[in-house]
């Protein structure tokens, strides 16, 4: 049990963060998942993360260069306590360099995790250079399987481009692959449906998210979301489902052990990020496309190692600045909260 959970308040303001040792906030929350965005840039427009006409993109000199992503892998995985590197986006496969950047944080000692979340364009080309690189799993994003709804939320008419993706992901031996779906309020529940049937039958593992309000536009509304409940009552009604028994850990997603009419059998996950918030056991850190650190997806302040390593800090430096922006953590994301306000940057510009 964490401070957190005891409703302990941040003594933040009073006691500095540690020099060494795990990376851990002053609720006890030790990070060692680190998500790093490698651009803003995205070659769909989904609603609930980008405008349509796109956001006024990172120029290319407020983007970490090769080696100063690199220098920043290295310190959070030898100094920082960092086991696991999820690479994002906007887009990670806009990114040219992302096989390179694989293949260097798989050289780190001792070896992290690496992992991608995509939305699949382009990976039937790169999946198998991304596993020789040392790409590890994948997460592809797919939140309908019909190409007019597909081509509605995503304003793009890339169906066919991202089912290549699976396809091309499971054959170059990522396993499970893991398939994220943020369901859109009208016709999402039947997506759901109709996602896991596919997905079973696939082999692939679906993860349905709650839309959360990180859209460019800031019209969330919790009225106009799907929650996991609803979504956990709808497909009972069509598989069996049972909860999973693995213990959870950190891990955001309720796993359920789930079962066709026909007996075909595999898991679904399902994150509730709004309605049963787990923020207690969050163990991630970020790093943005500029170089900013944020404790949390909805943190309204950032750390700049850019800024740092450019004025020539040491990497004791880094190290420390990227302590502090941890130590500082908030307790939740105050999503529910009568007075929440929503972060300037949205989902694409973070990393989700
Ligand atoms: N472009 C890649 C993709 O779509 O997988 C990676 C970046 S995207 C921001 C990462 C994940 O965040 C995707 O699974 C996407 O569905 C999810 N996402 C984006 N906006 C969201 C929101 N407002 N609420 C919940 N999930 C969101
Ligand atoms: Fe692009 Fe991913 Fe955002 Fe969709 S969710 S607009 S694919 S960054």
């Amino acid at each position: 049990m964490t401070l957190v959970d005891l409703g302990v308040p941040s003594l933040a303001p009073t006691r500095p963060a540690p020099a060494s040792g795990p990376l851990i906030d002053t609720f006890g929350r030790v990070a060692t998942d680190l998500r790093v965005s490698l651009t803003d840039r995205c070659n769909l427009r989904c609603t609930y993360c980008m405008p349509a006409e796109g956001l006024d993109w990172l120029a290319d000199d407020a983007l970490l260069r090769h080696d100063e992503l690199i220098r920043l892998l290295r310190i959070a995985v030898t100094r920082l306590g960092i086991t696991s590197v999820r690479f994002t986006g906007g887009e990670p496969l806009v990114s040219r360099r992302l096989e390179d950047v694989v293949a260097a944080t798989a050289a780190l000692r001792p070896r992290p995790e690496i992992t991608l979340t995509t939305n699949g364009i382009g990976l039937a080309k790169r999946a198998q250079k991304l596993v020789r690189a040392g790409l590890d799993r994948i997460n592809v994003s797919l939140d309908t399987l019909d190409a007019a709804r597909f081509a509605r939320i995503t304003r793009r008419d890339r169906l066919p481009d991202v089912l290549a993706g699976l396809r091309a992901a499971k054959a170059a031996g990522l396993s499970p692959v893991k398939v994220n779906a943020v369901l859109d309020p009208v016709t999402g529940l039947d997506d759901a449906v109709a996602l896991l049937r596919f997905c079973l039958e696939h082999g692939y593992q679906l993860r349905i998210i709650e839309q959360m309000p990180l859209d460019a536009g800031h019209e969330w509304e919790r009225n106009r979301t799907i929650s996991a409940d609803e979504v956990l009552d709808t497909l009972r009604q069509h598989f069996e489902l049972a909860p999973d028994t693995a213990p959870r850990g950190s891990a955001p997603a309720e796993l359920w052990q789930v079962t066709d009419k026909s007996g075909v059998a595999g898991k679904v996950g399902v994150i509730a990020s709004v309605s049963h918030a787990f923020c207690s056991a969050c163990d991630r850190t970020r790093l943005t496309a500029d170089g900013q650190v944020r404790n949390c997806l909805f943190a309204r302040e950032e750390t700049d190692l850019r800024r740092l390593i450019r004025s020539g800090a040491d990497d004791d430096a880094l190290e420390a600045a990227w302590r502090a922006a941890m130590w500082a953590k908030a307790a939740g994301h105050g999503i529910n909260d009568p007075g929440f306000v929503q972060p300037d940057r949205p989902m694409s510009a973070i990393g989700g």
